[in-house]
């Protein structure tokens, strides 16, 4: 009988080697997430427990500007902004573009009479980037153009034309403005499938994500929401209940709830 002939263990080794060093951050880091057991997969997804179930998170707009005047909310003007549509670069995929298309009509009845999109209607809400990428086009002061100031308020002209129309803004804003602070990411594992993984943009996790040349960053100190991690808050993934079972359907969330909610118990 013919013995197979095995490798010579130098050049295996050299294999793996060269293997692990063109692997992905992702790919590391969904790895040794999964060696400490940190990862409940639901399907070809992989959730991050630490971010997503271990901590805590409130969306509270009244926490990312700073107003004048103080006390008298009606006419108060942002000072500063720092919110999450005022930090990022909104990356806007084919979909996005098509969503947005369908409701600008309704939306131009919410900005500013001389907002760019209003005077002429002919203007695209995006602008391309050098990577010939599509980029929702922002204001001077750097904010995204659908953000709206109003009594103290900051708000998207997209979600709040939906729920003032009856419809659902997780369908017409732009998925990646609707995530945040989560972050989907696809990866290869060790045996060559194609998974994911869902986990947000945090300083823990600032590896994972390509730093912008423009100065975008994942660095959570930026953001009260992802500073205050008050106990008295829910989950992460409970905060995020509606976009998560919007991107990945209501049974995805249901399994999540339970997964979670043992391991809290457990914690
Ligand atoms: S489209 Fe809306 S949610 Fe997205 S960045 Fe602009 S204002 Fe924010």
């Amino acid at each position: 009988m013919k013995t197979k002939k095995k490798a010579p263990r130098r050049a295996e080794a050299l294999r793996l080697y060269v293997a692990d060093l063109g692997k992905a951050p992702v790919q590391r880091y969904a790895k040794v997430q999964k060696t400490r057991n940190r990862l409940i997969p639901i399907g070809n997804v992989d959730v991050d427990i630490e971010h997503l179930v271990e901590r805590t998170f409130l969306c509270d707009r009244h926490r990312c500007i700073q107003w004048t005047p103080h006390d008298k909310k009606a006419d108060a003007k942002p000072l500063i902004d720092r919110s999450c549509c005022s930090h990022y670069t909104v990356p806007v995929t084919d979909l996005d573009r098509d969503k947005v298309a369908e409701i600008l009509p309704l939306v131009r009845k919410r900005l500013e009479k001389d907002h760019p999109l209003v005077l002429d209607e002919s203007e695209p809400p995006y602008d391309v980037q050098d990577d010939f990428s599509f980029a929702m086009r922002e204001r001077e002061s750097g904010a995204c153009q659908f953000v709206i100031y109003e009594k103290g308020l900051t708000s998207c002209a997209i979600h709040k034309t939906c729920l003032e129309e009856g419809l659902d803004p997780w369908v017409y804003k732009p998925l990646g403005c609707s995530l945040w602070p989560l972050a989907i990411l696809d990866y290869e594992d060790d045996d060559g499938n194609d998974r994911m993984l869902l986990t947000i943009y945090a300083r823990a996790t600032e590896g994972l994500f390509e730093s912008e040349p423009d100065g975008d960053s994942a660095d959570e100190s930026s953001f009260a929401c992802l500073v205050d991690k008050s106990p008295d808050y829910d989950p992460m993934y409970r905060s995020c209940k509606e976009v998560i079972a919007h991107t990945f359907g209501d049974e995805f969330y249901r399994k999540l709830d339970v997964a979670a909610q043992k391991h809290l118990a457990r914690a």
